[in-house]
């Protein structure tokens, strides 16, 4: 929907009144040239349509969408979504909001969905085929303005214990734990519909699971690397060095006295890889690793997030991997598809407490009052302004910046000529709000300048979804020359940075059935899109034999078929003399064989509103700001230089869970 100003609404009052007169003036035009007295293009005019139901359809994301609208005489009754199989959760907010509007305000004339513009053409369209069956102009209905333009209602006050802003997976974990302690809240959401970054997201949660963990199969290649880790010197790891004693502890028991066929993780592992993979030096040459609370409060919990999402309706299997950049295999991911499950698992938990969802409005200032943050106030999408006093706390959960170039470029410390038109993984809705709020009141920004791009975004949209592979483990990565250029086990900014030197900033991940988990061709991805209709439309390759990949993807053959071949020997031999990658799937031997191409883009902004293991928010000086707590991407502090990959979805729930018990007074 679109946000109107008081002058933009009289503007928009002006447009509608010349609409109305130029549509007047067509249909005098058409009377002329007519004569029968009856205007097809004056929309308000009676015989619009020929009542009835009818199908339309037109190409989605994915597949066709395919809708049925059902009209009378001068209206349009209602319209049925039959058919769709664009991106779950990105799309969603599509499918329920642009029918909505078409049926209130009886135009075609509707804004497209922020971040799914192409789900939003493909409905229209749809809606548009089937309303010309029906007779309808349709040119016309795209320029008639809504027969109730949005216009400002009365201001809103309202008072409530808890306030949260932000309605991804790091506000809705608050709202609920918030609830959960008794509390009143308040969740607002600036988007028409819930779930942020976080739904768009492939859902992975890094924990030590000491349930699943024990039954996967341990490798040489990890064995070798905790052999590794033995030879690390504790004077070099900071205020880590405890943690890497304690560490070295449990793996020579591991290795001596218990059973090494089975995984070995620890949350001191976790902590460990998260202060190894996050420890970078920005370009102005100063050092930054992760801060020891919070590093330690996210790995000691890990597991704890899991149960607690178990028990408010959040399923998990038994697998576990390692997602892209994770560098060991503790990944969890939720049975329902991508982080669905986490968002409407979530949702109705906080319903059920009792907290307030508002979507469509967008925080725009924090109150202060004698120093304590007491509420914000914001606005909704058709203008009206909203206070909300929150006598417990503010819980600030806008994600991060990565949709804003400019904050982007300005802040950026780590990449050198980073393409300021570079793609992103985001919602058009992450721009850094929170950070804006925070920074207003005084909080401590932290880590501002560290920018993940994540090395596999789509080519043509930066988006994850578009591709097939399989764990890090089993991912090969070639270039256009048809060689491997990287240890595909290394963290997310080491793989980012190789695929920038590739021409074209280009790569293709290679995978076999086996990698894929022998999937049918008709099966869906875990983006939700089958395996067919993405080599349709030539987002993945494949080819019977290497050889026919390799042509198809333009690369040389025999150069390919060799670097493959030699990738096999590694995996037999459990080491990667050329560029030490340390863990190891299946060989690569099981044909069809499939090719995506990918290229990075901004994914994760690891910078933001400094916080502590409470989550309350610091000001410059390291004091907590009375009343402000905050979780998810806008904080800083954890991350540090380079987010490992799965991560994020851990630190928004675990935090989430800690902020809003904090913001509702828990002790
Ligand atoms: P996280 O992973 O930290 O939860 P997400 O990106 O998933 O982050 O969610 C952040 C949510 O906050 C998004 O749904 C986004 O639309 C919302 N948001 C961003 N800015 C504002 C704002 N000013 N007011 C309300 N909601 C906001």
């Amino acid at each position: 929907m679109k946000r109107m100003s008081l002058k933009t609404v009289k503007n928009s009052f002006l447009i509608l009144l010349s609409m109305v007169l130029i549509l007047g003036l067509i249909g005098c035009n058409k009377d002329e040239d007519g004569g029968n007295g009856e205007s097809k293009t004056d929309l308000n005019a009676v015989q619009l349509y020929k009542p009835g139901t009818y199908n339309g359809e037109a190409e989605g994301l994915h597949s066709k969408i395919k809708v049925e609208v059902t009209v009378d005489a001068n209206s349009i009754k209602s319209i049925k979504v039959v058919e769709q199989n664009d991106t779950k959760g990105v799309s969603d907010p599509v499918f329920t909001t642009i029918p909505d509007k078409i049926v209130q305000g009886q135009t075609l004339k509707v804004d497209a969905v922020t971040g799914a513009s192409v789900s939003s053409k493909g409905l229209l369209d749809a809606i548009a085929d089937a309303l010309a069956k029906a007779g309808a102009d349709v040119n016309a209905l795209k320029n008639k303005e809504p027969i109730q333009a949005d216009v400002a209602k009365e201001a809103v006050v309202k008072e409530t214990e808890v306030v949260v802003v932000g309605g991804g997976g790091a506000g809705l974990a608050a709202a609920v734990s918030a609830g959960e302690q008794g509390a009143k809240v308040i969740l607002i959401e600036k988007a028409p519909a819930l779930g942020g970054n976080t739904i768009r997201s492939g859902g992975a949660l890094n924990a030590y699971d000491p349930v699943r963990q024990p039954k996967i199969e341990m490798n040489q290649a990890l064995i070798n690397e905790l052999k590794d880790i033995l030879t690390y010197k504790e004077d070099q790891f900071g205020e880590y060095a405890s943690t890497l004693k304690m560490l070295k502890g449990q793996i020579k028991n591991y290795l001596n006295k218990e059973d090494t066929s089975k995984l070995f993780d620890s949350p001191e592992l976790h902590m460990i890889h998260t202060y190894i993979g996050g420890k970078r030096t920005g370009l102005d040459g100063k050092k930054i690793w992760g801060k020891f609370e919070l590093v330690q409060t996210l790995a000691k919990n890990g597991y704890g997030t899991i149960q607690w999402l178990e028990g408010n309706g959040v399923g998990f299997g038994d697998g576990i991997g390692t997602v892209l950049g994770a560098l060991w295999p503790r990944t969890h991911h939720s049975t329902q598809p991508l982080a669905t499950g986490y968002i409407n698992s979530l949702e109705k938990a906080a319903t059920k407490l009792g907290a307030e969802i508002m979507l469509n409005t967008k925080a725009t200032k924090l109150i202060m009052e004698n120093g304590k943050v007491v509420g914000v106030t914001a606005e909704q999408s058709d203008g009206t302004v909203v206070t909300l006093k929150a006598t417990k706390g503010v819980v600030m959960a806008t994600g991060g910046f990565g949709a804003n170039p400019e904050m982007v470029v300005k802040y950026n410390n780590y990449w050198p000529d980073l393409d300021p038109n570079i793609k992103t993984t985001n919602t058009a809705n992450a721009t850094g709000d929170g950070i804006v709020m925070g920074e207003e009141v005084g909080a401590n920004l932290w880590g501002m300048g560290f920018i993940q791009l994540m090395p596999s975004g789509e080519p043509e949209t930066g988006a994850l979804s578009g591709g097939v592979w399989g764990s890090a483990e089993t991912q090969i990565f070639v270039n256009k020359e048809g060689k491997r250029y990287v240890n595909e086990y290394a963290e997310r900014d080491v793989l980012a940075a190789a695929a920038l030197k590739q021409r074209d900033k280009t790569f293709y991940i290679i995978s076999d059935m086996t990698a894929l988990g022998n999937p049918k061709m008709s099966d869906q991805t875990n983006w939700g899109e089958t395996y067919q209709s993405l080599i349709d439309r030539k987002s993945i390759f494949k080819g019977d034999t290497l050889e026919d990949l390799a042509q198809q993807i333009g690369v040389p053959v025999e150069t390919f078929v060799k670097e493959m071949d030699k990738y096999n020997t590694y995996v037999e031999n459990q080491n990667d003399p050329e560029f030490g990658k340390k863990n190891f799937g299946a060989k690569l031997e099981k044909a069809p064989f499939f090719a995506t191409p990918r290229t990075p883009s901004v994914h994760h902004t690891m910078g933001g509103l400094e916080i502590n293991e409470k989550a309350q928010v610091l000001d410059a000086k390291g004091a907590p700001i009375p009343g402000f707590y905050a979780a998810g991407e806008v904080t800083g502090g954890l991350h540090a230089g380079n987010r490992l990959g799965g991560n994020a979805i851990t630190d928004i729930f675990t935090f989430g869970r800690i902020a809003g018990a904090s913001a509702a007074g828990a002790k």
